[in-house]
């Protein structure tokens, strides 16, 4: 365990809004009747049966365990709840929990937007922007406001989501092909020429089959843009250093960079660029079963990263946050608020790109 504080005591670290705390009643009682039920499960990277615990509960204070592989490093969630346990609680919880949201709106269909936008800048950066008018699939879509970025851009766009209200709203509003399913369950007229998965394989139950699905639409030259929250981006960002806040019950894995490395070598992909954020470029490749172990590395990370919050007064993400406060608030009383808020999206995404989106969500707890 990574500390006291990571004991289970039902407590939450983060306020919780009205609706998420009746949320959190909900899931409580369906975990306490066996309702919802819980598994073991081995190392998806691995297959390995040795964990170390890091810590008992969620940022929710919900008793679902964060452990560490011994022999690869990866940061999971184990116990778990299992497959139709966490079907429900997508289902009935999760945009309530995760986001405190009721529906999907053009609130978050503009954050999802300017996400797109990052991914577009990101990819341009790198020099390995798609051609306009290439075929651009989006698995875990949303409403679809990163495709809605794209479209603006000149490309053909779809997108696959679980979330049939998002799904309806972004076809309804904006008439987007999005289609509520599984990429099992689909099928298009044309290959992708890129498939993004944002913030999405840190809430599969099995990524290995996902990421095989993803494998066969792939032709030789097409790229499959991954992006999930990683444990080593804790600094910048509203986490403020706090690992503990970071755990939730939405996330089955929590990445590293090397771990993800490891998961999409062992999965066929070629890693063309990754970085710490995590944003990963990849393309089809051989199979590599080989793969780093990343356990002392995140062991050594979390633990002095506990020891920081511990004695760290002045934070780099408080530092952000009293900048923003006196920006907002000149910016305001002269009539240049949008302007402002235009300009520091710009300079964030240039700092810390691909953290925005989850920003915004918790900013709204
Ligand atoms: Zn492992």
């Amino acid at each position: 365990m990574l500390g006291e504080r990571y004991k289970y005591d039902g407590r939450p670290v983060v306020d919780l809004t009205p609706v998420q705390q009746m949320v959190k009643r909900q899931i409580e009682d369906k975990l306490d009747s066996g309702r919802y039920k819980t598994e073991k499960v081995l190392c998806a990277v691995c297959g390995g049966s040795s964990f170390e615990t890091l810590s008992q509960k969620d940022r929710f204070g919900l008793p679902l365990s964060a452990v560490i592989c011994r022999d690869c490093g990866l940061v999971q969630t184990n116990p778990r709840l299992d497959g139709r346990s966490l079907e429900e609680f997508y289902h009935e919880e999760f945009i309530r929990m995760d986001l405190s949201r009721q529906k999907p709106g053009r609130e978050q269909f503009v954050d999802q937007y300017f996400h797109g936008q990052k991914i577009f800048s990101y990819l341009k950066a790198i020099g390995i922007l798609p051609p306009k008018g290439s075929f651009i699939l989006e698995v875990g879509c949303s409403a679809g406001g990163i495709l809605a970025f794209f479209r603006d851009k000149g490309y053909e766009v779809s997108g696959l989501d679980l979330d049939e209200e998002s799904v309806r709203f972004g076809v309804r509003e904006y008439r987007l092909d999005l289609r509520a399913g599984t990429l099992a369950g689909c099928s298009f007229e044309k290959d992708p020429d890129l498939i993004i998965m944002s913030h999405v394989l840190e809430h599969l139950s099995d990524p290995n089959s996902e990421l095989s699905r993803v494998r066969s639409l792939l032709g030789e030259k097409a790229l499959l843009y991954v992006e999930v929250p990683g444990i080593h981006n804790l600094f910048f960002n509203f986490y403020d250093l706090d690992f503990l806040g970071y755990l939730r019950i939405t996330h089955n894995y929590c990445f590293s960079r090397t771990t993800l490395s490891n998961l999409l070598l062992k999965n066929g992909f070629e890693v063309q660029s990754i970085d710490n954020r995590i944003s990963a470029i990849c393309r089809k490749g051989g199979k590599n079963i080989s793969f780093q172990n990343d356990y002392k590395t995140a062991m050594g990370y979390l633990c002095r990263l506990e020891v920081l919050k511990k004695f760290a007064f002045v934070t780099p993400f408080k530092i952000r946050r009293f900048i923003e406060g006196v920006v907002c608030g000149a910016s305001k009383k002269i009539g240049l608020y949008g302007f402002a808020r235009s300009v520091y999206r710009k300079i964030i995404n240039r700092v810390e790109p691909g953290q925005d989106r989850e920003q915004n969500s918790d900013d709204r707890q």
